[in-house]
């Protein structure tokens, strides 16, 4: 069994990332696997040294030791750039010029019940300028398309969640992901999932914010012929105003806890027998 966890440095890390770290580590511990940590700082605007630095003494603080090396994503861009043309030469990709104003204008007209998928204004462009800033998307319903033995026989893609069961990757209902974006050489999605097949992820501990994420990962994985892992996405926690945790809300951060001397690994033992502080709990859905 080899696990990860996969934070990106984009802010401090709060309870929530403790809940996660400690699962995916637990994990593997418990059965003699191995646990790696993965810094996603492809996002060149918003990560910061000084988040991974916080990053690491915080895991260290939780007792959460990780086995060799600490990957970093923005060491890794050869290995999406070769994923991407791949799928490039697959004929699967197409650039989009659009700005978040574009697709918000467009989306006010009716488009199916996926209000906030791409609409695919860029799909077919006849012929695209490519010296002007653009991503690129991937044309999910031409991927689906593809007569490859990924289908199953017509049954689809399919992954495994040890608390949801088996469940079939709906890709479409997303839209056409960005695989690069504008302003990076590749998106999360992209990354991830190359960087969990090329580190022999087997088993993905994870919010459950990110259970969604899972259809797209399971068809890159069908497209560039990656091994599936076995995903266990947990429940996730709940501030004292009833809301997800999350950077932008200024949840407290794992930094301010450590540094006004609580005990790191008492704190981790709480959170796996579910004792939260005062205020917080878990949010079973
Ligand atoms: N980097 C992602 C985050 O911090 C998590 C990636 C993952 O676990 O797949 O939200």
């Amino acid at each position: 069994m080899h696990t990860r966890f996969a934070p990106s440095p984009t802010g401090r890390l709060h309870l929530g990332h403790a809940l996660s770290a400690t699962r995916a580590h637990d994990c593997a511990r418990t059965a003699g696997g191995r646990f790696s940590l993965r810094i996603e700082d492809i996002d060149g605007t918003r990560s910061r040294p000084e988040h991974v630095e916080a990053i690491l003494r915080d895991l260290e603080w939780l007792g959460l030791g990780w086995d060799g090396p600490v990957t970093f994503q923005s060491q890794r861009l050869n290995l999406y750039q070769q994923a991407l043309d791949r799928l490039r030469n697959m004929g699967l990709l197409y650039p989009c010029f659009c700005t978040r104003a574009d697709i918000a204008a467009s989306l006010s007209a009716p488009h199916g019940p996926e209000g906030t998928a791409y609409p695919g204004i860029c799909r077919g462009l006849a012929a695209p300028d490519l010296t002007r800033p653009h991503s690129w998307r991937l044309d999910v319903a031409k991927a689906l398309k593809l007569p490859l033995s990924f289908s199953q026989g017509g049954r689809g893609i399919w992954w495994h969640d040890i608390f949801a069961g088996h469940i079939r990757a709906d890709p479409l209902s997303h839209g056409d992901i960005i695989l690069a974006r504008k302003d990076a050489p590749a998106s999360y999605h992209l990354a991830a999932t190359v960087d969990d097949a090329a580190q022999g992820i087997t088993h993905i501990v994870r919010g459950k914010d990110l259970f969604g994420a899972t259809h797209i990962h399971r068809l890159l994985q069908a497209l560039l012929d990656l091994p599936t892992p076995e995903y266990r996405h947990h429940e996730l926690l709940l501030g004292p105003d009833g809301q997800r945790l999350a950077k932008r809300h200024g949840a407290p951060t794992l930094e301010a806890m450590r540094l006004a001397g609580e005990d790191g690994r008492a704190l981790a033992d709480r959170l796996r027998e579910g004792r939260l502080p005062v205020g917080f709990r878990s949010a079973k859905a």
